[in-house]
């Protein structure tokens, strides 16, 4: 039995590796992991992610929540980890939370559902919902890392504080950090409030129409680029 423990442990030990990290006495928040060694396929991605016991989120999980949406779309947005409904169902946002933002996808940026992508920070649900620990969204954060390199998107739409600590690094609050547009190297990132967060404070939900109405003027802004472009392609006989 003892044997087998250890041959579990030492597999584990040998997946993380094979994510990027490197054996360290550091703190958790002090490591980048290195670029992570995962598959390029956000199938063959969401089928390892399926399999993953990393850490003891996997546990109490009953299903894996790897994302959805649009492999290819032009928004994104992360959010902290699955609730009761999504950790039942394996699909993200579908809880009360999930309703408000299909909500405001839909009435603020005319969107459909479909036509974006959504993710968490990490992939399992916290018992109780309680906040990720560093290690566990350190753990995971390379999943999503990956999920971005293949969807890269062109605007990232954190929800919440857990989203924007974890994908910027920074501590701030985000009441100070919401709506600003910070510019990454692969992609615009945009903070707002987590959707539960709205539904706990629906004064808040103001702010976050702000944000988002930020978000449609620059996915608009593409289309008007790609209106500009087209008009000047020699016309097509
Ligand atoms: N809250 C999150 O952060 N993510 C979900 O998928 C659901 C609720």
């Amino acid at each position: 039995m003892k044997r087998l423990h250890n041959a579990l442990k030492l597999r584990q030990l040998l997946l993380l590796k094979q994510l990027g990290y490197r054996y360290t006495d550091e703190r958790p928040s002090d490591l980048e992991p290195e670029p992570a060694q995962l598959p390029a396929h956000l199938e063959t991605l969401r089928k390892l992610v399926e399999g993953c016991h990393l850490c003891d989120l996997a546990k109490s999980r009953h299903k894996t929540v790897f994302g959805e949406g649009d492999p290819h779309a032009e928004l994104m947005f992360v959010g902290e980890g699955p609730g009761a409904t999504e950790d039942r169902t394996g699909r993200p946002f579908v809880g009360r939370a999930g309703e408000l933002l299909t909500r405001m996808i839909e009435n603020v940026l005319h969107l459909r559902r479909d036509q974006v992508y959504i993710a968490n920070i990490v992939k399992c649900r916290p018992p109780g919902n309680r906040v990720p620990t560093p290690t566990e969204a350190f753990t995971c954060r390379p999943y999503l890392l990956k999920q971005i390199e293949i969807i890269r998107p062109r605007i990232i739409m954190t929800l919440g504080g857990t989203a924007y600590r974890y994908l910027t690094n920074d501590e701030s609050a985000v009441s100070k950090v919401r709506g600003h547009i910070i510019r990454t190297e692969n992609y615009l990132l945009i903070p707002t409030f987590h959707p539960s967060y709205l539904l706990r404070n629906p004064s808040a939900k103001k702010e976050a129409w702000e944000d988002l109405l930020k978000v449609r003027e620059l996915l608009g802004n593409r289309e008007t680029e790609e209106q500009r472009n087209g008009e000047t392609e020699e016309p097509r006989n």
